[in-house]
């Protein structure tokens, strides 16, 4: 869709909170940035004062469900969520039916996205065939596919055998790849429905403890540091989590990790109402783990922001908690929770959140032509945000995404993206798609 001949003035945006500037957006590059641009004829001039831009915003997990689960969501529905909340780049994950383990499978939703057209898809490939955890699958045959892979993961499942997980990260060494781990020992997560801890008890619910994630973490670092591969942990979301990883990097080995919107903001004592729209897994932890997560990803011990959307049909989700499926949307609230949990109360300022949400998580998913800096030059992949939007709860009525299963509704959040640009083209405007 990307359309070269659009050509954009944005008058007076904070570029990365800053100081408020002119930028031109021409044949799908940032052609200028200064004071007082001009407009020539066929130049949509865009009034964005109070607005703050962003680089595109990447996530680095996200279930997109087409192939399979087109109930819940598809490759276009998921995109255009995805544009709504500022992406201009997104990770499918492989959970998909069937499984993206081979190269036709990841061909097949890296095409659907680009037809899409609303955000790059850069599909993840399987670890093991059929997510079984047994048989590596074809990394080299998907790295060379069109989709390009050199995101890896079984995730919904751990690489629960150290000696599979070895190879693998032995593979992606090679093709330049990274392992992202879905961190849970299985046999210490056993019909785990929540935290191990105070409420689970209460509710009478089986704990999910923390050391289950934790254990795993370690594991990998190690594994990770003896190969000299690259390692990427999923959706962190303990105290102790963090701390494993702080060590990992003062050691200087190749190890990364993401944090979920969710595990920023929300904690486990939201399920004593026992409504499954908070069942998700890793699980809402407690209220330290979540003051522990956000330190982290201040001081870059945690890299990144990654939604996990989990798109879930409403048979899936509005039942008894114990049969419930776990997961929750996120694409379209990712960046106004950041907001709230970051950014209102001190801990990053806007360049943060464009390093956090743009230019590591690109960096880590090696992705091109994304997370570059806003500079002439640079690709016009960009997010326009309004964060003095007034409070406003969340209706996901009102969401892109086919499912409905947002932790946020009914909640106030602050900020609205206003616009994306992909490539110089419009994907979202005024805070709904062009299209
Ligand atoms: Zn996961």
């Amino acid at each position: 869709m990307t359309d070269v001949s659009e050509q954009w003035l944005i008058k007076g945006v904070a570029v990365n909170g800053g100081e408020p500037a002119d930028l031109r957006l021409k044949d799908g590059v940032i052609a200028e940035i200064g004071d007082g641009l001009t407009a020539a004829p066929g130049v949509t001039v865009l009034d964005a004062g109070g607005l703050v831009a962003l680089p595109g915003l990447v996530d680095l997990h996200t279930h997109l469900r087409e192939p399979g689960r087109e109930d819940a969501e598809t490759v276009e529905t998921g995109t255009r969520a995805a544009a709504l909340g500022g992406y201009t780049a997104v990770h499918a994950m492989a959970n998909t039916e069937p499984v993206a383990d081979t190269a036709g499978v990841v061909e097949q939703v890296w095409r659907l996205g680009e037809q899409a057209g609303y955000v790059d898809v850069r599909p993840v490939g399987a670890v093991t065939v059929g997510l079984n955890g047994k048989q590596l699958a074809e990394l080299g045959a998907m790295a060379d596919s069109a989709a390009r892979v050199r995101v890896f993961s079984d995730d919904g499942f751990c690489v629960a055998d150290p000696l599979l997980m070895r190879r693998a990260l032995e593979y992606v060494k090679a093709l330049d790849g990274v392992i992202a781990q879905h961190a849970q020992e299985p046999r210490l997560t056993e019909g785990a429905q929540l935290n191990e801890g105070e409420v689970a008890s209460r509710l009478g619910l089986a704990g999910w403890p923390a050391a289950a994630e934790e254990a795993i973490i370690a594991r990998d670092v190690l594994l990770a540091a003896h190969v000299g591969a690259a390692l990427h942990v999923c959706h962190v979301s303990t105290a102790g989590s963090v701390e494993i990883i702080r060590w990992a990097k003062s050691k200087g080995w190749r190890v990364t990790a993401e944090v979920t919107p969710h595990h920023l903001l929300l904690t486990d004592d939201l399920a004593v109402g026992y409504d499954p729209v908070f069942k998700v897994n890793p699980p809402l932890r407690t209220q330290a783990d979540v003051q522990a997560l956000r330190e982290a990803l201040k001081d870059g011990t945690i890299d990144c922001v990654a939604t996990d959307h989990a798109p879930h049909p409403v048979e899936a989700k509005e039942t008894e908690w114990a049969a419930a499926a776990n997961g929750m949307t996120g694409l379209e609230t990712a960046l106004r929770v950041v907001q709230l949990a970051m950014v209102d109360t001190g801990l990053l300022d806007w360049a943060g959140v464009a390093d956090r949400m743009s230019v590591r998580p690109a960096a880590i998913g090696r992705v091109a032509g994304h997370g570059q800096p806003i500079a002439p030059g640079g690709p016009a992949n960009l997010t326009l945000y309004d964060p003095r939007a007034p409070k406003a709860p969340v209706d996901p009525r009102t969401h892109a995404s086919k499912s409905r299963n947002s932790p946020f509704a009914g909640m106030p959040l602050p900020g609205a993206v206003i616009a994306t640009f992909l490539r110089g083209t419009a994907t979202v405007l005024d805070g709904k798609v062009t299209r």
